[in-house]
């Protein structure tokens, strides 16, 4: 990564003083994703949640890490992101009872349309940008739509935490572990309807497919993978926190330091047309890190079963843009 000051990185989190925010930074501001380059943390909150920012902050000083350098906190959005290396996009507005799919959508395109737009103005020129805050996908389009001059390749969606929820649940079914897993593919949107998919899944390099029962993966493992946030709310009490930083984590430092020898990551990011999907849509793909760049690996069989599932994803994320146009906001 080419840094803003010598051996240091800028690294911007919005929604800083929120439960996500509270496991990530910690865990950037030790060196987790940018190695041993000082850390400069700027922290972009509401009028509502900067107070819990300014408390983040102590407690970050307290730590006393030897690679955190400036932390800035505001509600300034150019000022959040001012020479930003890495942008995590984690603050959004949470879904209220009651309230259709398009008000979400409208009211989280108001805050990621003037973010892309600060990104473009006053980020460094190799930002890489991550949107965590649901709806992500279509939040990441809206991102990159409105940062005029930026390369859209740089703006990305999480759905690394579907990807890594899927090889912990084949890796409990097999009783084996996680790191002899590989080859994982997370297909569309971070919803309900995404496709987690076990066909090119490695187990020491063999694939897993035929060991694992068809209707298990269908009726088991799929919605299990793609419900697993409604399950931890039932179990902690609380939307999952601790797991979603980490994913994020990951997927920053792999995009950074490049993707593990023969193995590959899901990131939802703008489609190219690969696999038939509509250019522009941010969709989840198996993607490699290659220089510091995703790509999107290609050439993998895809049956009708898979097909149909892709399909889903496609036509669910055209809808979402569909909304957010007639919202103006894209
Ligand atoms: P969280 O930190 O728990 O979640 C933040 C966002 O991440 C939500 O959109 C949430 O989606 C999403 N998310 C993605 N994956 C997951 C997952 N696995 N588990 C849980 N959430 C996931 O929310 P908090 O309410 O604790 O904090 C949000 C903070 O953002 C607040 O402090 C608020 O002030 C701030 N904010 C900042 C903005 C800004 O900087 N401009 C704008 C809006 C809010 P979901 O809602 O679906 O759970």
């Amino acid at each position: 990564m080419t840094t803003n000051n010598q051996n240091a990185v800028t690294v911007t989190v919005t929604g800083a003083g929120g439960q996500i925010g509270y496991s990530l930074l910690f865990r950037i501001a030790k060196g987790e994703v940018f190695g041993d380059s000082v850390v400069n943390l700027r922290l972009l909150e509401t009028e509502q949640g900067v107070q819990a920012a300014r408390g983040v902050a102590l407690e970050l000083a307290d730590c006393a890490f030897p690679l955190l350098g400036e932390v800035t906190i505001t509600t300034e959005i150019d000022e959040g992101v001012k020479d930003a290396n890495a942008v995590f996009l984690v603050g959004a507005k949470p879904r209220q009872k009651g309230e259709e799919r398009a008000d979400l959508l409208a009211a989280n395109g108001k805050i990621f349309g003037p973010q892309g737009k600060a990104i473009a103005e006053h980020a460094a020129e190799d930002v890489r940008v991550i949107v965590v805050g649901n709806p992500a996908n279509t939040n990441a389009a809206i991102v990159a739509a409105h940062a005029e001059g930026l390369d859209p390749r740089r703006v990305t969606a999480l759905t690394r935490l579907d990807h890594n929820r899927g090889l912990a649940q084949v890796a409990d079914k097999l009783g084996v572990a996680v790191r002899d897993l590989k080859n994982m593919t997370v297909w569309g949107n971070h919803s309900a309807s995404q496709f987690p998919d076990i066909a090119e899944l490695t187990l020491n390099g063999e694939k897993v497919a035929d060991k694992l029962d068809e209707a298990w993966v269908n009726d088991e493992f799929i919605p299990r993978v793609a419900k697993r946030g409604a399950e931890i709310i039932e179990v902690r009490g609380r939307s999952s926190a601790a797991s979603a930083a980490s994913a994020a984590l990951d997927h920053m430092r792999d995009w950074v330091n490049g993707t593990a020898e023969g193995d590959w990551v899901s990131v939802a990011l703008p489609s190219d047309g690969s696999y038939g999907i509509p250019e522009g849509l941010v969709f989840s793909f198996p993607c490699r890190s290659v220089n510091g760049e995703w790509e999107i690996v290609q050439g993998l069989e895809i049956s009708p079963a898979q097909q149909e599932r892709i399909d889903a994803n496609i036509k669910e994320l055209q809808e979402e843009k569909a909304a957010v146009v007639e919202a103006g906001l894209l």
